[in-house]
């Protein structure tokens, strides 16, 4: 139990920015500097070469930076024709950021439940709002891959080319991630990123960025993000000021060159964690068939959820929950009309879920520790899941 733990057993950070600059601090340095001595600050040469790199990096043609992953999602969204009094349909266990820039827009999200399985998008319930008068002004699905787990995307597609909507993906979190050997960049009209310093792929402050395969997209995304201009000076649409910096592009192209490294080691540690919980009381991530998770968060599930946290804290163990409110329930989104139970399974996983430590400086011996104190916690036979998908 939580006693037997040293009390000075040193504390686990949940996120450890300072351990992993140390891995490759000289390099940051000699970045940075070239930036500074080259002259050019805005939109210069490392800004191109950070989307030509990502663009590989996705698989996807066309990579537009800007300044947040917000940024990117509004962009997105204008880049598509999706106005004010649009319904933009997406899920309310993600990040506030999703609806801050379906917001920006004035356009109005519609929330999907969750499958309860997988905690992403529900095709069924996506399926019945699809047919129900609510979808009336409905224009665009935003799937968001939560924790690095892929949405759905070939029922999602599906749906959305029957009724003739736009997909655009919220990849904030999914860096990464794989659907049937595709990247998840792939999967979608415009695809979405955040380098906001937590994220898989990080900045060492705000940035974002926007991939599609379409020319057109690709020109009105770089347009929208410098005032409506084409090189001209002239605005030739209403734009805005959201240039990913120079400074963190080439920041980003050096983290880029860890990264799939980076994301086998999140991948050994879920690996570890599952085999250390796997015949704990609590539900852990489902691995979605033909999906390669980027590991974002490790996040667990149970009914004794403020037992674990304790436990944790006791120990001195960093760990977060992504997220404890559901958005339709914040009261900046009062106005929109949800009640509590309106997306049950959205509202039960949000009192069950954890997040564990995850990033690829976690040491072994740390996951260890993690995984006995969670033991400690919730040990025992596994809990009979009641919540999970019927099939
Ligand atoms: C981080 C995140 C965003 C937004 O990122 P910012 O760069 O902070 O604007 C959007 N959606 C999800 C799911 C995120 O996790």
């Amino acid at each position: 139990m939580v006693e037997s733990e040293p009390i000075d057993a040193s504390p686990i950070a949940a996120f450890d920015y300072l351990r992993e600059l140390q891995c490759y601090r000289g390099e940051i340095d000699a970045a940075i500097a070239s930036v500074i001595d080259s002259g050019a600050l805005i939109l210069g040469a490392e800004v191109l070469a950070c989307e030509r790199e990502f663009a590989a990096l996705v698989g996807v043609k066309h990579a537009i930076g800007v300044a947040s992953g917000t940024d990117a999602l509004s962009l997105a969204l204008r880049a598509c024709g999706i106005a004010s009094g649009d319904g933009v349909i997406t899920v309310a266990n993600t990040a506030v950021p999703t609806v801050s820039a379906i917001r920006a827009i004035d356009a109005r999200p519609l929330f999907v439940d969750i499958d309860p399985g997988t905690l992403q998008m529900s095709v069924e319930r996506l399926d019945e709002l699809l047919q129900s008068s609510e979808s009336e002004h409905v224009r665009c699905v935003l799937p968001v891959h939560l924790h690095g787990q892929g949405a759905d995307m070939h029922a999602i597609n599906a749906l959305a080319a029957r009724r003739g909507l736009v997909v655009i993906g919220d990849c904030a979190q999914a860096h990464g991630t794989a659907i049937a050997g595709r990247n998840v960049a792939q999967w979608a009209e415009i695809s979405c990123y955040s380098f906001y310093p937590t994220k898989n792929l990080a900045a060492f402050g705000d940035g974002g960025m926007c991939v599609t395969h379409s020319d057109t997209l690709a020109e009105a995304l770089r347009e929208l993000r410098q005032y409506g201009f084409r090189g001209d000076r002239v605005a030739h649409r209403e734009g805005v000021c959201s240039r990913l910096d120079e400074l963190q592009a080439a920041i980003l192209r050096v983290r880029m060159r860890y990264f799939q490294e980076a994301q086998l080691v999140r991948q050994r540690i879920a690996d570890h964690y599952r085999q250390g919980l796997a015949d704990c009381q609590l539900e852990l991530p489902p691995l979605v068939p033909n999906c390669t998770h980027a590991w974002h968060q490790f996040v667990v599930r149970t009914s004794m959820r403020d037992e674990l946290s304790a436990a944790l804290r006791s120990a001195r163990v960093g760990h977060g929950i992504h997220y404890p409110q559901p958005i339709h329930l914040m009261p900046a989104y009062e106005f929109l009309g949800y009640r509590a139970g309106d997306l049950p399974c959205t509202e039960l996983a949000a009192a069950q879920i954890l997040s564990l430590p995850m990033y690829p400086t976690l040491r072994d011996d740390e996951v260890e520790r993690v995984i006995s104190v969670v033991r400690g916690a919730v040990g025992g036979q596994p809990e009979c899941n009641s919540h999970k998908r019927k099939t």
